[in-house]
C-alpha cells in the first residue's frame, strides 16, 4: 500500500509515534496551530538525570537507586538534535533551550552549543540560545559554555537559606556553590542572568522576601513561579501553590513593587519594578493564571519525542524516523502535520476546573520533558 493511503492511526503504529502526512506544508515559518498559534520556541531535554532531587520535581522516593534512567542508546546524539532542530528552525523557531534533567550533566555539553550556535533562524539571524540549570556545575563550566557561543543562562534557586535549600534539593546541596555558579555565569557574561524560583507552599515560602531583598540593586532578575501540577510523581496539591498575586504582595509589603510592560507579547513572566529603582522581579503564574493562549513552544524529549504540551501524556517519535532513515523533508512534514493538529491548552482548563485535572491522567515527569 502506498504511504499516501495509510490512515493515519495506522501510520502511526507502522513508524511508532510521528505522522509523515501526504500533503507536506512547506517549511516557511508560518505554521500554524488549531488557535492560530505560531511555532517559535523549542526546549530540548538533554538528559533525563540530574544530581539534585528537588521534592518538587524528582521526589526522592520515586527516582531512587531502582530507577531506570534512558540508556545512552535511546538519547539523541548531538548529530540528531542539531537536525532536528535545524528542521524546527525553518518552521520558525527562533528560541532554543537546553535543559533536562540537569543539563549540565551531558558530556561535552559545550559541543552541541558549538553545533547550535552554528544554526540560523530563518530571517538569517542567530539563534536566541539558552539553557536552564540547577547552577552546581556553572562555576566549572560557565566560560567554556559561553565560548561555545550560548548567550544567556537561567539559574533555578529555590532558596537562600541553607536549611531550606537542601530541603528543597534533597541532597545536601549548599547554596553557597550554586552563588558562586550566578556569579562566574554574570562574570562571563552569560546574562541578562534569570533566577528561577519554585515557590512550595509550607517548604520555602518563607524565603521569598529574603530572595527578592538579597537581589534588589543586582544585574539578576528573580522570577517566583508556581509550583504545578507536572508529571505524575509529586503529589501536587492545589494548597501548596502559593499564588503569584500573595507573592507579589507580601514583597511589596516591604519593597513596594509597581508593574511594568510585558518584553514582547506572550511573555509567560508577569514582570514587577521596584518603586525608586533598584531592578525589577517576576511571577509566573502557570496555576492561577494561566498564558496558553499565547503558548509557541514545543518539546523534545531526551530521546527524541516531541511534546507540544508540558502536560501531554502523548508524544511525537521523531527518533523512530530519523533512525528509519527517513529524509529532512519528511520529517520536516512531520514536524508540521503534529504542530497544526495542536490544540493544548492544559493550564486553562485546570485552571476553569481548580481541582487537579492532572490526577486523571499520568504525564509525562518535568525531567524527561524537560521543563
Ligand atoms: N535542572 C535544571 C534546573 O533545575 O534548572 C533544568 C531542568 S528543571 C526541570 C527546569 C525548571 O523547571 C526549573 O526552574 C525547575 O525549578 C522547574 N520545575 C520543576 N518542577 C516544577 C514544578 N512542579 N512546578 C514548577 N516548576 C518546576
Ligand atoms: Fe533536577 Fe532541575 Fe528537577 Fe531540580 S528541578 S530535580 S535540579 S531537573
Ligand atoms: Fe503551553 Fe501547555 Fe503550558 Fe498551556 S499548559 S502554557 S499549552 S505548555
Amino acid at each position: 500500500m502506498s504511504e499516501k493511503f495509510i490512515p493515519i492511526a495506522d501510520q502511526r503504529i507502522l513508524r511508532g509515534g510521528a505522522v509523515i502526512p501526504a500533503v507536506r506544508q512547506p517549511a516557511n515559518g508560518l505554521l500554524s496551530d488549531t488557535l492560530g498559534r505560531p511555532l517559535h520556541d523549542l526546549r530540548i531535554s538533554v538528559t533525563d538525570r540530574c544530581n539534585f532531587r528537588c521534592v518538587y520535581c524528582m521526589p526522592k522516593e520515586v527516582f531512587d537507586k531502582d530507577y531506570r534512567f534512558l540508556p545512552h542508546s535511546s538519547l539523541l546524539s548531538f548529530e540528531e538534535i542539531t537536525r532536528i532542530a535545524r528542521l524546527f528552525i525553518a518552521h520558525g523557531v527562533k528560541k532554543i533551550r537546553l535543559t533536562g534533567g540537569e543539563p549540565l550533566l551531558r558530556k561535552n555539553i559545550e559541543h552541541l552549543i558549538e553545533m547550535l550556535a552554528a544554526l540560523r533562524t530563518i530571517d538569517g539571524e542567530p539563534l536566541d540560545l539558552t539553557l536552564t540549570t540547577n547552577g552546581s556545575l556553572l562555576a566549572r563550566k560557565a566560560r567554556s559554555l559561553k565560548d561555545a557561543g550560548l548567550q544567556r543562562v537561567t539559574v533555578s534557586l529555590d532558596a537562600l537559606d541553607d536549611a531550606v535549600f537542601q530541603r528543597m534539593n534533597d541532597v545536601d546541596f549548599p547554596v553557597s556553590a550554586v552563588l558562586e555558579g550566578i556569579e562566574a555565569a554574570h562574570q562571563a557574561g552569560l546574562g541578562p542572568i534569570k533566577i528561577n524560583m519554585v515557590v512550595k507552599g509550607g517548604m520555602n515560602d518563607q524565603e521569598i522576601v529574603p530572595m527578592a531583598r538579597h537581589f534588589k540593586d543586582t544585574p539578576f532578575i528573580v522570577r517566583f513561579i508556581e509550583y504545578m501540577d507536572v508529571g505524575s510523581s509529586n503529589g501536587w496539591k492545589m494548597d501548596e501553590v502559593v499564588p503569584s498575586a500573595e507573592v507579589v504582595r507580601r514583597i511589596s509589603a516591604e519593597m513596594p513593587l509597581v508593574p511594568a510592560d510585558p518584553n514582547y507579547i506572550g511573555e509567560t513572566a508577569e514582570r514587577w519594578r521596584h518603586a525608586g529603582g533598584g531592578g525589577e522581579i517576576g511571577v509566573i503564574s502557570s496555576v492561577t493564571q494561566a498564558f496558553c493562549s499565547d503558548c509557541s513552544r514545543a518539546r523534545l524529549s531526551t530521546e527524541g519525542k516531541v511534546y507540544t504540551c508540558l502536560f501531554a501524556n502523548h508524544g511525537h517519535d521523531l527518533r523512530a524516523l530519523l533512525r528509519e532513515g527517513r529524509s529532512d523533508e519528511e520529517i520536516s512534514a512531520a514536524i508540521s502535520h503534529l504542530w497544526q493538529l495542536r490544540g493544548d491548552r492544559y493550564s486553562e482548563l485546570r485552571t476553569a476546573s481548580t481541582d487537579g485535572l492532572g490526577k486523571q491522567e499520568r504525564k509525562v515527569e518535568m525531567s524527561y520533558i524537560g521543563g
